[in-house]
Formats: C-alpha cells, structure tokens, sequence
C-alpha cells in the first residue's frame, strides 16, 4: 500500500510529459515508469534474439530493443516482434532503409535520429513508414556521436550541445507534423547525463528515456547508473529507463527495477531487507538471502521479506514488512507476519519455509487484487 500520503518525505513529484504508446505500452503523462533493455544478440539470428527478449520480458521488461544493422536483421526482426509478449523497438543507425523495414516488420518503435539520416525526402519516406505503422520514433542524443557543427561550435561535448542536438531533432520530427516521439540524452559521465537530461525536461514535453550510456559492468555499471538515474528520478524526470551493462540484458532489467523500487517508483517482486551480518547472527545471512533470491525470483507479486541476523534489528524491520525472520538462538528464529510476531521456525527448515509463506502472501495478494477489479 502506498502510505507516501502520510509520509511526505517520500514524495517524488514526477515532470509532466506528453505520453505516447510504445506498442500497447504507455510512456509519460504520468504512467509508470517503464523498464527497457537491448538483446545483444545477433538480431540476424531470430531464434536466439527471440529467447532472449523472452528471458528479458520474464524478468519484467516492459519493452526490448533489437539492433537492426542490415537487410538480414531486418527480416528476422519481423519474426522476433511475432513471437515477443513485449513491444520492440528497432535501434537503427544511419540507414533509413532499415527504419522503414523494421516499422514494415511491426517494430513499436524505431531508434533513430532524423537528422542522421539523409536528406529531408529520405527523413519524410521515414516518418511515413512510422506513421502508417503506428510506430513511434525514440531520438537517442549521444555525447560520442554528437553532430560536427555542435562539436565545432561548443568544442567538445557538452549539456548544452546534446540539448540543442536533441532539439534540432525534434523540430525535423514536428516539421513532418510527427509528435508521436520520446527522447533520450545520454553520456557515459553522470555528470554531464544529468545535466542535459536536467536541461532536456525544461526544454521539451516529450517523455524522456533516461540511461547513463556505456556505464561499465555489473557493479561499476550499476553504481554509476543508480546515481545517474536515480538522481534524475528523483527529481521527477525520467519516463522510462534503461540501465545498460556490459553483462546479460536480463541484469539490466534487474537492476532497472532495483532502482524504482528503491526510490518507490516501481514495484515489482519481492523485495528482500537483509543485514550485512556479524558475529551476532543467528544462522548464515549471506548464504540465506542468496538462496531465496534464486527460489523466489518467480514472486511477480510486490511484497517486502526481511531477513535480519539477530534481535538488534530483526524485529524492527519485520514491522514494515510483509514476511520476516529474525534469528535467534539455539538453531532457530522467529517469523513475523504483518508485521507480528507469529512462530518459531527452525533454522534448517527456514528456505522451505519461507518460500511457503512468501508464495502463500502472494496468492492471498492477487487473490484481493482480483476480487478488488471484479468489485469495480
Ligand atoms: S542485525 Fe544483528 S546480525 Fe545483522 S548485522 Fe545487525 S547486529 Fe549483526
């Protein structure tokens, strides 16, 4: 339940943007922030292309995009939007071609910057080929490919360059009368990310795709993009995300949701509270919270589980928890219920247990969930 109404301190007041839909997925004018990741596999290869946005739509991305970077990708790309649960976007770079096969194939999106792709009659056979199929256009500003007359004219990439690099994007996209478009800016340097996504959101309404570019792998990828987008979601910009890592697209999606759930923007799963863990723990914390992260990364149900060692801190947590458990002695702890204290559990039978409770509280969720929407 959200309870920010009565905890004000936890309100983020999101920018107001224009939304559009990507495929049957609505981005900005307030829907929620969506979660996005790229395969990396070869897109000329459907069958491998196909599994993967499978295990990334299993994880929760809302969307997937594909790399289209020539004739054979094109026609795989038809079939991997067949097979997808989710809308794909085409990420197309340079070749209008391609952005016109990948809108025929059924993309929901494409990836392109018009003003990348020839001249103005190549740019319209473009826009059309979207706009007869209902395909939005994303402009994805880069700082390392930013256009030759910005570089000559700021000297080096700059907020203010990928500002006005997005903005000449746009007014080719408004020339044409096509509105239906989300923009992104992105720079492997948080600072200078933040800084033109901040000057991006006063400058358009158009929903802003948010993602810190090329931001390393596992950890340093996810520090970098949680302080990049983190900070602009916190200050209400951003409505859709991509967290890109140089590891399986699947991490991406993981970490984009850690990031929402952590500033209460998303939720999604369970979401697990541990502690670090001392010598005053009560049986293997570290060993524990790893295992039911593996069993219960099914629970597409948003609850909260805390795993806590000892008494220090164990029953505060479970107090604003769905599930708890907080060790003891003597080979066993104790498991809180909403938030009460409710039975001794012992510490061998603990996974199974837990995992029980946790599926249980699910079903019991969705169960209201169901008969809430029924009532309706
Ligand atoms: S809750 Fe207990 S076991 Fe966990 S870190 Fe704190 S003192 Fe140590």
């Amino acid at each position: 339940m959200d309870h920010n109404h009565i905890r004000p301190w936890r309100n983020i007041e999101r920018r107001k943007s224009r939304q559009i839909m990507v495929g049957n997925v609505p981005v900005g004018g307030g829907a929620p922030i969506s979660v996005q990741t790229m395969t990396n596999t070869d897109s000329s290869d459907a069958r491998a292309t196909i599994k993967q946005v499978l295990a990334c739509a299993e994880a929760g991305a809302d969307i997937v995009r594909v790399s289209v970077p020539d004739t054979d990708a094109s026609r795989a790309l038809r079939e991997v939007v067949r097979e997808s649960p989710v809308p794909i976007v085409a990420d197309i770079h340079f070749h209008y071609k391609r952005g016109i096969e990948a809108a025929e194939a059924g993309a929901a999106c494409l990836r392109i910057n018009p003003g990348n792709i020839g001249d103005a009659a190549r740019v319209r056979e473009v826009i059309k080929a979207a706009r007869d199929h209902d395909c939005s256009i994303r402009i994805g500003v880069n700082a390392g490919s930013l256009e030759r007359h910005l570089l000559e004219k700021y000297g080096e990439p700059c907020p203010d360059a990928m500002i006005e690099s997005g903005l000449e994007h746009i007014r080719i996209l408004q020339d044409n009368d096509f509105h239906n478009f989300k923009i992104s800016v992105k720079a492997s340097d948080v600072f200078m990310a933040s800084a033109a996504y901040m000057g991006l959101a006063e400058a358009t309404d158009a929903p802003i795709h948010l993602g810190i570019t090329e931001a390393g792998g596992m950890i340093s990828g996810t520090v970098k993009s949680a302080i990049g987008l983190g900070n602009l979601l916190w200050m209400g910009i951003g409505d859709t995300i991509r967290v890109s890592l140089s590891a399986d697209p699947v991490e991406e999606v993981k970490i984009g949701y850690e990031i929402l759930k952590s500033l209460g923007l998303r939720h999604r799963g369970v979401s697990i509270i541990s502690c670090p863990s001392c010598a005053r723990q009560g049986f293997d914390v570290i060993k524990t919270v790893s295992a039911l992260e593996d069993r219960l990364a099914h629970i597409k149900t948003p609850m909260s589980l805390s795993i806590i060692g000892c008494v220090v801190n164990g029953p505060g947590e479970a107090l604003m928890t769905d599930i708890g458990f907080t060790g003891g002695g003597a080979g066993s702890g104790m498991v809180y219920l909403a938030g009460k204290q409710s039975h001794k559990l012992s510490n061998a039978d603990m996974i199974e247990h837990i995992v029980e409770q946790v599926e249980r509280r699910a079903a019991e969720i969705e169960a209201l969930k169901a008969s809430d929407q029924a009532a309706q």
